[in-house]
């Protein structure tokens, strides 16, 4: 049996140092934000180079809170992809601002820059990219875009820790950048945590007066802010796992390798990386118009896999006083019904890709 994903084993991996870390939280005596927290922001700040880091309770508050630093709401259009996870939209709809779906680019998945210009009215405040299974999106042309027009860019970049655009770490590109540390992320707590990285002080000071009740000094809250800290128990952990994302992310691309190769010529439509590219491989994700069918044969063989959307957020019930059309938005309606994702991860055994080549040709081959 292999699993799509065993979130013990990089737990077991590393328990001693995390272990250490967490007993030193625990009698240090401080449980909420302090230095540990700190330490963390600073050191995840130094890896994305970005000036600076806010941790905060998890990767939908680091977008809804991002939102707010910079003054999104009620009226307001914020233009996310419509093939996302669904966390992108509901940040959106959190603050009160209406999603604005544009549709993915055919290679990458990621959101199409060629069709932003066109879903852009004057009420549009953000422009929210997502870098969908690890591929960074293309940020220059939405950059450039959003600058002509004084938008904003927020990157979600919850599956992308340690994916490369151009040469270089995503995290500092944009004006807030936003992160989940969820378990199953290339970079995971052990429950949940977020940041935002950005090199905006006056959005940072924004960010970390929110997230701690809109309070800058203790019984004097300046807004209406909310209760969403990074846990210090997390930020220990997460600085311990800091030190083995890129040794981690490099297994996570020799799978990727392994998987491209044993399924060249499979019939499946395999990823494709941008050449200015450089992936964190979160997830593996190939497609097929029986896809149904194949998963069925994949969990016969032992292998366990997941569906990375299956529902296309126009199409949920939580949007439905949105009113989308179900072919409004023809490619995220595709890629929901033939995506799915094949075991992914720095612990996922290298012959998992021979396993999933020989069943899918024992089930396709001629009886
Ligand atoms: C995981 C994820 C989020 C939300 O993160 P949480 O920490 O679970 O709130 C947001 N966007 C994307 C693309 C994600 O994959």
């Amino acid at each position: 049996m292999i699993p799509f994903l065993d979130l013990r084993d990089a737990y077991l991996e590393l328990k001693s140092e995390i272990d250490t870390a967490v007993l030193r939280v625990l009698d240090s005596g401080w449980y909420v934000l302090g230095e540990e927290v700190e330490n963390f922001e600073a050191e995840w700040a130094k890896y994305c180079g970005a000036e600076h880091a806010v941790g905060v309770a998890n990767g939908l508050d680091a977008l809804v809170l991002s939102l707010r630093a910079l003054g999104v709401g009620h009226g307001d259009e914020v233009i996310v992809p419509s093939h996302t996870f669904i966390a992108t939209w509901l940040a959106v709809s959190a603050v009160g601002a209406k999603p604005v779906p544009v549709e993915p680019d055919k290679n990458s998945y990621n959101i199409d820059p060629t069709k932003i210009a066109s879903a852009i009215t004057d009420r549009t405040r953000a422009i929210i990219p997502v870098h969908l299974y690890g591929q960074p999106a293309d940020l220059d042309p939405i950059l450039e875009i959003a600058r002509a027009r004084g938008i904003a860019v927020v990157e979600d970049a919850a599956q992308a820790h340690g994916a490369e655009y151009k040469g270089k770490r995503i995290g500092g590109d944009s004006d807030l950048v936003c992160w989940s540390f969820y378990p199953g992320k290339n970079l995971g707590a052990l429950g949940d945590a977020g940041a935002v990285t950005s090199n905006r002080p006056d959005l940072v000071e924004k960010l970390r007066v929110l997230r701690n009740y809109g309070s800058k000094k203790k019984y004097v809250n300046n807004v209406a802010g909310v209760n969403s800290r990074l846990d210090p128990m997390q930020a220990a952990v997460l600085r311990v796992k800091l030190g083995y994302l890129d040794e981690w992310n490099g297994r996570r691309n020799a799978l990727a390798d392994s998987y491209s190769s044993a399924l060249e010529g499979s019939g499946l439509i395999l990823p494709t990386i941008s050449s200015w590219a450089k992936s964190a491989w979160h997830l593996y994700v190939v497609r097929s118009p029986n896809r149904d069918h194949l998963i069925d044969i994949l969990k016969d063989a032992g292998i366990g896999t997941q569906i990375h959307y299956p529902i296309p957020p126009h199409m949920q019930e939580a949007f439905q006083s949105s009113n989308f059309a179900p072919d409004q938005f023809p490619l995220a309606q595709k890629f929901a019904g033939e995506v799915f994702s094949l075991p992914m991860g720095p612990h996922a055994p290298m012959n998992v890709s021979d396993v999933v080549c020989r069943s899918i040709e024992n089930a396709s081959a001629p009886h």
